[in-house]
């Protein structure tokens, strides 16, 4: 059993799509456990996307990637777009308020991310959150100087799954009960 951590970032509750999004999460079998609607502050924020250096590598690498594939050659490293990256994104969370929801369930972080889409929603298929809801992509956003506008945050790994969930709920916070469909969905094959 795995936890994840879903934000609706500020643009998914400002365009009033939070019922829409939990509602995909939810009929897969995943079980909300925690849920709140959160004005993020700077401290929050920064807790959240912090200034490790391998994850401002990865984001940065990610945009330069793209950019190289529209042709575009960007004069910064990689290092130095995911610091300005980690600027907007901070400013972003910050805005307006989000909901914070933490998914309980089989392999919920990969269910997770699959459910949402690629970063870009773009290249984001139909069917996933990002592709059905945004028409958004890393030349908008940076040509707009603010992060993509991809409704929501979720975990990338369970290892991160863990600190995030650390950083947005306390342990109170946290609850356990059973779905009705539980038996079924983790029922053994075979008779006991
Ligand atoms: P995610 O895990 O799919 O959200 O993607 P990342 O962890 O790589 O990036 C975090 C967030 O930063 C994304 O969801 C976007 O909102 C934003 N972002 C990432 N890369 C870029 C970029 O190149 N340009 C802009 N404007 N925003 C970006």
């Amino acid at each position: 059993m795995e936890r994840t951590l879903v934000l609706i970032k500020p643009d998914g509750v400002q365009r009033g799509l939070v019922g829409e999004i939990i509602k995909r999460f939810e009929n897969t079998g995943l079980k909300i456990v925690g849920m709140k609607m959160v004005y993020a502050d700077e401290k929050r924020a920064s807790k959240h996307y912090t200034d490790d250096e391998s994850w401002l590598k990865s984001v940065g690498e990610k945009t330069l990637k793209s950019a190289e594939k529209r042709g575009i050659k960007m004069d910064r490293t990689a290092l130095e777009q995911g610091k300005w990256i980690r600027e907007l994104l901070m400013s972003y969370l910050t805005m307006s308020p989000l909901v914070a929801l933490v998914l309980e369930g089989n392999e919920a972080v990969g269910k997770v991310r699959l459910i949402t889409g690629p970063t870009n929603p773009q290249e984001a298929p139909p069917g996933t959150i990002r592709g059905d809801f945004s028409v958004d992509s890393y030349q908008l956003g940076d040509q707009l100087e603010r992060p993509i506008q991809n409704l929501i945050h979720a975990s990338e790994n369970p290892k991160e799954a863990e600190r995030e969930i650390k950083v947005w709920f306390n342990k109170e916070e946290l609850h356990f009960f059973k779905r009705v469909d539980e038996d079924l969905i983790y029922r053994k094959g075979k008779k006991e």
